[in-house]
């Protein structure tokens, strides 16, 4: 992605028809926009004027509210320029361009994906952790999302983990004094309770490490397979684990139509749904192409729920179904109609799989599966807030802690230390810093940060 520094206008507000549609212009020197949309190239900072937006001609395109925000105090950091019109997709296509024409001398281009939220980075205004949680809380698809994005919006994610950056520097301050005092020869590790710092600090990170493990999996959700025969009542079940909440249906971001996805909540927490009643037979290249996708999918799943028919017992269509599954992916077998067959709810622990007993239409048995959906997901149900984190925000979590773990083995081994093993504890503490930095936005290189804000909205 090529980021320059050239002013940059957009349409920020989605795409379609709403009573309010906004067109957001930053960067330096965007006095001539401002003249040529708002006929003043002074509007006062941060104050709502309502007035014509202005065409090359001198008509009105809308009328509308101007806001302008002074460089620092912005969204970006920049001069930026808000037009508040009505929401058409046409008047916003007409004010976008009449801004662009305006602004060719300045060199005023249209924002590439995210790239207003990058340049809020760049600027200081957002961390890299926080930049993605404004792309998170936009993509949130339950309110629970919703909730963990906005608190790692406001700082909540990166402050934990300055935290723990601080107490890392600490301990490195300390063996870094002590290698450049060889001769003192003291008992570093005694002296400064370094080991139990180290501890300290390696209990924090398993904490927040937990907490964004949870946050996580409200971020990207469970991938869940069904699969049964018709009528054992795969339709009823989802919508008696989507309770009376509506059930959400949106295809996953990125996904193509051919795979047989639908999404319902659960406690907040996503459960992607691949149905493989849609994958059996293929009837062209292009849809054979798409079943194949879709079972590349059942390989990724989280769990498989294999539902069967309490009151029939298994039969050769089920096995056949079993055959088919991956031993990979843990399975529920689901004993769905117990009203007609007199079994009582329950879980029954097998070598084989997990046995739920319940009824879709009476819904008896459904908190019993919705729990061992919890348990195998990894669901803490703790009050305590969670923040929501990326994959790549654990990936970065779990080089730290195995950093930290290194360190820790380096000074174990007894209780004095040479040089030589002080050297490697201050060098796997230095790694692990970085790897925490990398979540917050320091040392993060370039091209990571092209492809985060590349997956942005255009106008974000
Ligand atoms: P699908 O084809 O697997 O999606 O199955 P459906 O959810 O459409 O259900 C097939 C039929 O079984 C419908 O008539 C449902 O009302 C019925 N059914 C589903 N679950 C139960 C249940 O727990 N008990 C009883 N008695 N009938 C059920």
């Amino acid at each position: 992605m090529n980021f320059d520094s050239s002013p940059i206008a957009a349409i920020a507000t989605a795409a379609g028809r709403g009573g309010i549609g906004v067109v957001r212009i930053s960067g330096k020197n965007i006095a001539p926009v401002m003249q040529a949309l708002c006929g003043t190239s002074s509007l006062k900072p941060r104050y709502a004027t309502y007035l014509p937006f202005l065409n090359a001609d001198g008509t009105a395109i809308d009328q509308g509210i101007a806001i302008f925000f002074k460089a620092p105090h912005s969204y970006t950091g920049e001069d930026v320029l808000e037009l508040q019109g009505h929401g058409g997709p046409v008047v916003m296509q007409m004010l976008l361009s009449r801004c662009l024409e305006a602004g060719k001398d300045i060199g005023l281009r249209v924002a590439q994906p995210g790239e207003f939220t990058h340049r809020a980075f760049l600027n200081d205004k957002l961390d890299l952790a926080q930049a993605e949680a404004v792309a998170d809380l936009i993509e949130a698809s339950t309110e629970a999302a919703a909730k963990s994005a906005s608190a790692s919006l406001s700082g909540v994610f990166s402050k934990t983990i300055h935290e723990l950056v601080d107490k890392v520097i600490h301990l490195r301050m300390l063996v870094e004094a002590t290698l450049d005092f060889p001769e003192e020869e003291i008992d570093f590790l005694e002296k400064s309770d370094a080991r139990g710092q180290l501890e300290r600090i390696r209990a924090a990170l398993d904490e927040v490490f937990a907490q964004a493990s949870q946050g996580a999996l409200l971020r990207e959700g469970l991938n869940v397979v069904l699969a049964g025969q018709p009528n054992v009542g795969k339709s009823s079940l989802l919508n008696a684990l989507a309770g009376s909440d509506v059930a959400i249906v949106t295809p996953i971001a990125g996904t193509t139509r051919d795979k047989v996805t639908e999404t319902i909540q659960m406690e907040g927490i996503p459960l992607h749904i691949i149905d493989t009643a849609g994958i059996r037979d293929a009837g062209d290249e292009v849809e054979r192409i798409g079943i194949e996708r879709t079972w590349g999918e059942v390989y990724k799943a989280d769990v498989i729920l294999h539902l069967l028919d309490a009151s029939r017992g298994p039969t050769r269509e089920d096995e056949e179904i079993v055959s088919r599954l991956p031993d990979s992916v843990p399975v529920l077998r689901v004993w769905n109609k117990i009203d007609l067959s007199g079994h009582r709810p329950a879980v029954d622990r097998m070598p084989d799989a997990t046995h739920v007993y319940l009824s879709a239409t009476d819904r008896r048995g459904i908190d019993l599966l919705r729990t061992e959906l919890l348990r195998v997901a990894g669901w803490q149900q703790t009050g305590e807030s969670r923040f929501l984190a990326r994959e790549r925000h654990l990936l970065a979590l779990k080089a730290a802690r195995d950093h930290l773990e290194m360190a820790a083995e380096h000074v174990a081994r007894n209780n004095r230390t040479s040089d030589h093993a002080l050297d490697l504890f201050a060098e796997e503490l230095r790694i692990a810093q970085e790897r925490l930095n990398s979540i917050t936005g320091e040392f993060t290189p370039d091209d990571l940060l092209g492809v985060i804000f590349s997956r942005f909205c255009i106008g974000k």
